[in-house]
């Protein structure tokens, strides 16, 4: 059973639904607080065998919104069948919902600060505020470039800060990945806000899902399994908003089947709608490690603004991209990367993707 409170309600009428739930035997109450983008609001979760307890007994308490019998497993992330369900939080300033889209537009791995400034400053130019920037990189083979790791941090954040943009996707791939980018924030004196990035081959390493939710102040990007299924990866997710994390955003990358080929993995785009009935998180696409190849169409357009397109008119809300100011000499993913060049052409494309999207509602 789910309490939702009212975004006034204070910390007494929190307090009273606490110890009223907390009255019943064998019923654990867990607090969350959402950074909701109407306002922060808080729920309570009666852990337990509810079948026995009224909605009354809570819905009379002063502060409450509604009292919903959960059914489905996703109980933190999950939307209940609401419509109207508050989707989506505010952070650094960035409200991530579904009515808008963010592009985190950025390098797949940090290779030198010339790299990062000439990204940013490109980002800065057309008012991009959200990029991807990997320091830790989980590679297939210990002889690949592994990231610079936390010796990059200090001059990602305070280029960063320079080039006003407010959020930096970053994946970690242990806890002390986590504690590294808070003490790099912290000691540049927070210049830009970090999204913790779980990537594909972390999403079942369920002790860094329980650390990243346990933070609770960044919000995390979610990467599905590549290999397993939907709702598994669901309920990976919910691991890290049941430990106290609830702002997430769900990314889709493709899985892994010969049967995508030529493309790096099968895009899955199709599940957007899916993951956004069955759950409040907004969703986001990562076109390029998806289709995996700089590859143009006949039409002139390269084959991840395609898929980009496919993820965008279905109602995606946020695009996760790689770009590289030289793909040739970039050390992880060169080859799906897109240059420069194309960032105006990709925003336009993404604007357009969307419009249209809109007008079909
Ligand atoms: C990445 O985004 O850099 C990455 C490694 O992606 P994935 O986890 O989807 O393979
Ligand atoms: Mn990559």
């Amino acid at each position: 059973m789910i309490i939702t409170l009212k975004t006034c309600a204070d910390a007494s009428a929190i307090a009273m639904v606490m110890e009223t739930a907390g009255r019943f035997e064998n019923i654990e109450p867990r607090k969350y607080i959402f950074e909701g983008v109407t306002g922060s609001f808080c729920e309570v979760h009666l852990i337990g065998n509810t079948s026995r307890i009224a909605e009354e007994q809570f819905e009379v308490l002063p502060g409450v919104q509604r009292v919903i019998r959960v059914s489905s497993k996703y109980r933190v992330i999950g939307r209940h069948g609401q419509d109207e369900a508050d989707v989506g939080f505010q952070y650094n300033g960035l409200a991530f919902d579904e009515s808008r889209v963010h592009v985190l537009a950025g390098l797949c791995a940090v290779d030198s600060r010339e790299s990062v400034r000439a990204m940013m400053a490109e980002l800065q130019k057309f008012g991009v505020q959200t990029t991807r920037m990997g320091a830790y990189k989980p590679r297939t083979s210990p002889y690949d470039f592994q990231g610079l790791g936390a010796e990059c941090l200090p001059w990602v954040f305070e280029e960063a800060g320079k080039h006003d943009i407010r959020v930096v996707a970053m994946e970690v791939c242990d806890g002390r990945h986590i504690e590294e980018i808070q003490k790099a924030l912290e000691s540049a004196g927070n210049p830009t806000g970090v999204m913790l990035q779980i990537g594909t081959r972390n999403t079942q390493n369920f002790e860094l899902l329980k650390l990243v939710g346990q933070q609770g102040e960044m919000p995390v990007l979610f990467k599905r399994g590549m290999g397993i299924t939907l709702e598994e990866s669901l309920n990976a997710c919910e691991y890290i908003a049941s430990e106290g994390q609830p702002n997430i955003v769900f990314c889709l990358r493709g899985v892994k089947s010969h049967l995508g080929e030529p493309h790096r993995n099968l895009v899955d785009f199709a599940h957007v709608p899916v993951v956004r009935s069955q759950t409040r998180l907004p969703v986001v696409i990562d076109p390029s490690h998806s289709v995996g190849r700089f590859h143009t169409a006949p039409d002139g357009l390269p084959e991840v603004f395609h898929a980009t397109g496919q993820g965008l008119i279905v109602g995606a809300s946020m695009v996760l991209v790689d770009f590289h100011p030289d793909p040739r000499h970039a050390l992880c993913d060169g080859p799906q990367a897109l240059t420069l060049d194309y960032l105006p052409r990709f925003l336009d494309y993404v604007k357009t993707v969307r419009a249209a999207y809109e007008a079909v509602l």
